[in-house]
């Protein structure tokens, strides 16, 4: 079989003729020789078995400067794409041993295949046919009989995707690698801080207490702002470890009064430096199926919350009881409460409602981790208005 190029606008766009096919070159195509385009060189597996289309194909995509292969069978084409990737896949139907759209399945279903455009070649008409080629991973549809123009149009257009789709890719690959990098820095710095902070509170708490008032007084506010930077250290160290997956809540039964003591010995300083009170209703024998150092962090962060939001002299009251098969907590305060339009929002990250509240060690993490540990442990987290003044947390645990 031998191939002549024409260049006959007269002429249907190809023909055979007996073993001779004729191909109508777009002008287009052989003006572009001259400089060197993107998708040149690019690699198209042809999947035709009738050999007259093949040549065809053959001859226009070898003209617009693309290296072809060709397969006459759904098993010759699985056995090419095992070898190699080709850039593009032009596909027939209706091919001897299957349907062509196997070839589009397993093609899709090999780990690099999903990027490869593939362009159906069809007569058949039916929006059926098309809607399972769709379903099958195809790109596109060309009917014959083919227009050599609209081929190469359909082919480069296909390439461009191609090659967008692999940069995109590869953007995102760079994107989540530094992502990665960026929060493994961050753990690291987070974890040193809260180590250096654990050993300043510790010096804090050793230095000798037979010193001047003055000196007291001094002593007392780094404890605070010590106390304050540990905790925000470590709320920072949950929350960039929350996109982490596989980050757990280790659920074990806690036995909430022994670990609400703990937390009142914690708060002791700064609830009473305020000369407030910290009341604790628990109902007897409560427990509570949690991660017992992330619900002893989230409780320490909404007392704490309700020490500083709240009043000097005021009260800041913990229950927590039985609430179907599981369990419910709440906090309240007396300060001057959450605004209606606010009460979702402070929920994340760095949210901070009053101008004021920037005097106030905290960086609006606190409620951010609070609601992490909700999630993890598949319960929620609100907040109401307290009566007659303040605002009330609530907590609902599942069985
Ligand atoms: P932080 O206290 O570190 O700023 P939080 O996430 O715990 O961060 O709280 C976010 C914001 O919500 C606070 O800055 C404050 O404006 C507001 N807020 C939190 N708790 C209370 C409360 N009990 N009463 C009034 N406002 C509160």
């Amino acid at each position: 079989m031998s191939i002549r190029y024409i260049n006959n606008p007269q002429r249907v766009p190809w023909q055979s003729n007996n073993d001779e096919v004729f191909v109508e070159i777009p002008q287009t195509m052989s003006s572009e020789r001259s400089y060197q385009r993107k998708d040149h060189g690019s690699h198209i597996l042809v999947v035709e078995d009738v050999s007259v289309t093949q040549e065809f194909l053959k001859a226009v995509l070898t003209e617009g400067g693309y290296r072809v292969s060709v397969a006459s069978t759904v098993g010759e084409a699985q056995h090419f794409l095992d070898g190699e990737l080709p850039d593009l896949v032009l596909l027939d139907l209706g091919l001897p041993d299957a349907n062509g759209l196997e070839v589009c399945r397993y093609l899709r279903a090999m780990p690099s295949g999903e990027d490869i455009p593939v362009l159906i070649i069809t007569v058949d008409e039916r929006p059926t046919s098309h809607s399972e080629a769709v379903r099958a991973g195809a790109d596109d549809f060309l009917r014959k009989p083919l227009l050599p123009a609209e081929l190469q149009t359909r082919t480069r257009s296909l390439l461009r995707l191609r090659s967008m789709r692999a940069e995109l890719r590869q953007d995102r690959q760079a994107i989540l690698t530094l992502q990665a990098q960026k929060d493994e820095l961050v753990q690291f710095v987070v974890h040193d801080l809260k180590n250096m902070l654990g050993s300043l509170l510790c010096s804090v708490e050793l230095m000798d207490t037979d010193v001047p008032e003055e000196m007291v007084r001094h002593r007392q506010r780094i404890e605070t702002a010590a106390r304050s930077m540990h905790l925000m250290v470590d709320n920072m160290l949950e929350l960039s470890l929350r996109n982490q997956p596989g980050l757990k809540a280790q659920r074990t039964f806690v036995a909430l009064a022994p670990l609400l003591e703990q937390l009142g010995q914690e708060l002791g300083p700064t609830v009473l430096r305020r000369n407030q009170s910290l009341e604790v209703y628990v109902e007897p024998g409560l427990e509570l199926s949690a991660d017992p150092q992330m619900v002893q962090r989230l409780l320490f962060n909404l007392l704490e919350n309700g020490s500083k939001y709240g009043p000097v002299g005021s009260a800041i009251q913990l229950r927590a009881f039985k609430a179907g098969a599981g369990v419910r907590i709440q906090v309240a305060d007396q300060g001057e409460g959450i605004p209606q339009d606010m009460k979702q929002r402070i929920f994340e990250r760095f949210i901070r409602l009053r101008t004021g509240d920037a005097m106030l060690p905290g960086q609006g993490l606190g409620l951010a981790f609070c609601r992490m540990v909700m999630d993890l442990h598949g319960g929620s987290i609100w907040v109401e208005d307290n009566a007659p003044k303040g605002s009330r947390f609530l907590l609902e645990f599942p069985a």
